[in-house]
């Protein structure tokens, strides 16, 4: 039996069993060639046909442009930048990108390849698999690490990023970026007279109110506790402080299942000003929540 693994000599029958192995490995291998005039397609192709389904093989030998316009136009350049910089350093092509398949479905393809210079331009050896799945699961786990277990908000991590972003954005453009700050009155008072239990109901009853009253591009989150904010892209604190008083009175008249007027929050905001860092803008915007606070809870403030 162990007799049957040892390579065989280069005969027709070992061509053959290297031809049905090929073809059944759980994705591709191959060489692909870039003339000096940037011609390039693919000396050799076997392996696992639903990674290229629906491009003749025989096409690809012929000009590579055949798969390339299957690639998605986002990754298309990098792989490019890649396969250039592989060339000319030598390192070996290391990147991913994602395909469309003929059905529509978009898979993504992890590439790894060493190059060889010849005398008209740059020969790859590699392989290519099908990483759907595990980019799939990256981004569950993303996603997990990203979201509050009881409210199914965004946590104060995701918060923290997209305020890093959009601050930058906001840098850049000059664009108007608003932040409210939201914390529940008395609330250890719901929690002492209805029951732990009963909080968390009204924490994600709140979340609901929430997301339901703001826009899309509004990314809501809980920053812990019972404290929420609300990071509002593209617009200035003119418009963020109606739409907080808005939100305010919808809570302060939810039905949340006690006496109505008991659940109310108080709600700080502010407007990013250009080369602000982040603490500084959350910062403000919390001054203005104690403000709210100390006026009387159940209101809206800015601060200076
Ligand atoms: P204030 O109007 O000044 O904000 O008063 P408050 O009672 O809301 O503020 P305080 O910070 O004194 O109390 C916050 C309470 O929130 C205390 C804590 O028991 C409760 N809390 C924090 N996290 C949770 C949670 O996940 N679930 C529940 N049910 N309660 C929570
Ligand atoms: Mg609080
Ligand atoms: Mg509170």
């Amino acid at each position: 039996m162990f007799s049957d693994m040892k390579a065989l000599p280069e005969t027709k029958e070992s061509l053959e069993q290297l031809k049905r192995m090929t073809e059944r490995i759980p994705g591709m291998i191959f060489q692909f060639y870039r003339s000096a005039a940037g011609r390039m397609w693919f000396p050799y192709l076997a392996g696992s046909a639903t990674l290229i389904r629906g491009v003749e093989r025989r096409l690809l030998a012929d000009n590579a442009h055949h798969a390339f316009e299957r690639i998605d136009a986002e990754d298309f350049p990098r792989l490019m930048t890649a396969i250039e910089r592989s060339a000319k350093t030598h390192n070996p092509l290391a990147t991913q990108f994602r395909l469309r398949q003929p059905d529509g479905e978009v898979h993504w393809i992890a590439v790894r390849a060493q190059p060889e210079s010849l005398s008209g331009g740059t020969l790859w050896h590699g392989l290519m698999v099908d990483i759907s799945e595990q980019v799939a699961y990256q981004a569950h786990l993303r996603e997990l690490s990203d979201t509050d277990e009881l409210t199914g908000l965004a946590n104060r991590r995701k918060l923290m990023a997209r305020l890093d972003e959009e601050i930058s954005l906001s840098n850049r453009h000059g664009t108007p970026l608003s932040l409210m700050l939201i914390d529940l009155d008395h609330f250890k008072r719901i929690n002492d007279t209805w029951g732990h239990l009963y909080g968390d109901q009204v924490l994600t009853d709140l979340a609901t109110l929430c997301t339901n009253t703001l826009r899309e591009e509004d990314l809501v989150a809980r920053l812990g506790g019972e404290e929420f904010a609300v990071l509002l892209p593209l617009t200035p604190l003119s418009r963020c402080q109606p739409l907080a008083e808005r939100l305010r009175k919808y809570i302060a008249e939810h039905d949340f299942g006690i006496t109505p007027g008991r659940v109310t929050v108080s709600i700080g905001v502010a407007e990013h000003r250009v080369g602000e860092s982040r603490e500084v803008l959350i910062e403000r915007a919390d001054r203005g929540l104690y403000a709210a606070k100390h006026a009387g809870r159940n209101r809206v403030a800015g601060s200076e």
